[in-house]
C-alpha cells in the first residue's frame, strides 16, 4: 500500500501526478491519494472578501485561522474544485477513483480545537472561533470497502471532530495518520520542493536521508509550513510505515520518480 499526499502549492503538475498515479493503479498497486488546495483557496478566499488569516502557534508551526466563513470557503475549493479534479483526471485515465473529504463516513476524526494560540508582535494572543483538529482515528472500515471493491480513494481535509463538526486538519499529518492506520509500505509528500532542504531556499541542499530515530533532529533545517511535514513524517515512522518520502511534484512522473529514491528518504 502507497499513500501518496500532495500539497496545494503553486507549480505542482496534477496531471503528470494522475497519469502517473493511474500507470501505478493499473499495474495492481494499492493506493490512495491524499491531496491539499491552499494556494487555490488563498486565491478564492481574497476574491470572496474573506482573506486568509495564518496564525503562528508559539512553539513555532503555522497554520489557517478557519473560522466559520474561512471553513466554508475552504470546502468549497478542498472538496469540490480541488477533489473533483483529482478525480476526473484519473477517471480519464480509466481509474474508478472516489473522492471523499475525512468529514465522509469520518474518515478522519478527532478532536476540535476551538481555541487557538497565536503569537502577534512577540506577545501570545488566544483566538476563539477556530475550526481545526487533530486526526485521532481513520476509518479504515470505508477505506477497506472502497479498496478491496476496485475504487481508488482520493481524501481531502476537513476532518469530522468527536462531535460530528467539520474541522480543518493539516493533510501532511493527515496522511501519515492514514498510512500508519492501513500499515502502509510507503508514505509520499509530494510538494513543491525536491525535498527537505538544509539551507532553504537552495534546491542543492538537498537532504538525501534522514534516519527514522533522528527525523526530530531535523526539524530545525524546516520552516513554516514545512515542519508539519517533518512531524507528520516522523510520526508515519514511529507508527511503523516502512518509510517516508519527501518529493518533487513538479517533474514528469513524480510518483515513480520519489520511489526511485529522488527526494527526501525518512526510515
Ligand atoms: P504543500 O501545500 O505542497 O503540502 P507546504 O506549502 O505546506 O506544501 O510546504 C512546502 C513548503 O515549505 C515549500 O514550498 C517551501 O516554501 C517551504 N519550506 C520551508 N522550509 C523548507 C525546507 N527546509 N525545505 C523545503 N521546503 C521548505
Amino acid at each position: 500500500m502507497i499513500v501518496v499526499k500532495v500539497g496545494g502549492s503553486l507549480g505542482i503538475d496534477y496531471d503528470a501526478l494522475c497519469e502517473d498515479i493511474a500507470a501505478l493503479w493499473k499495474q495492481g498497486q494499492k493506493l490512495i491519494l491524499v491531496h491539499g488546495g491552499s494556494a487555490e483557496t488563498n486565491r478564492v478566499a481574497e476574491a470572496l472578501g474573506h482573506p486568509p488569516q495564518f496564525i503562528t502557534s508559539p512553539s513555532g508551526y503555522t497554520s489557517r485561522f478557519t473560522d466559520r466563513e474561512t471553513l466554508e470557503i475552504f470546502e468549497m475549493v478542498y472538496c469540490g474544485k480541488m477533489n473533483k479534479g483529482m478525480v476526473e483526471r484519473l477517471q480519464r485515465q480509466g481509474v474508478n477513483a472516489v473522492g471523499l473529504s475525512g468529514l465522509d463516513g469520518r474518515i478522519f476524526e478527532g478532536k476540535h480545537k476551538d481555541k487557538v494560540r497565536s503569537v502577534e508582535d512577540g506577545k501570545v494572543k488566544i483566538l476563539r472561533g477556530d475550526h481545526t483538529g487533530t486526526v485521532e482515528q481513520v476509518n479504515t472500515h470505508l477505506l477497506n470497502l472502497l479498496l478491496d471493491n476496485g475504487y481508488l480513494p482520493v481524501l481531502t481535509p476537513p476532518g469530522s471532530s468527536f462531535e460530528g463538526v467539520a474541522v480543518n486538519v493539516d493533510g501532511d499529518r493527515a496522511s501519515a495518520a492514514v498510512a500508519t492506520a492501513l500499515n502502509a509500505d510507503v508514505l509520499l509528500l509530494l510538494s513543491n520542493v525536491p525535498g527537505l532542504l538544509q539551507d532553504f531556499p537552495d534546491e542543492a541542499s538537498l537532504i538525501k536521508t534522514i534516519p527514522a530515530a533522528e527525523v526530530e533532529s531535523f526539524m530545525k533545517f524546516a520552516q513554516d509550513r514545512m515542519k508539519k511535514k517533518v512531524l507528520g513524517a516522523a510520526e508515519a515512522v514511529q507508527g511503523g510505515v516502512g518509510k517516508v518520502i519527501f518529493g518533487d511534484a513538479r517533474v514528469p512522473n513524480p510518483v515513480q520518480y520519489a520511489l526511485a529514491g529522488n527526494g527526501t528518504t525518512v526510515q
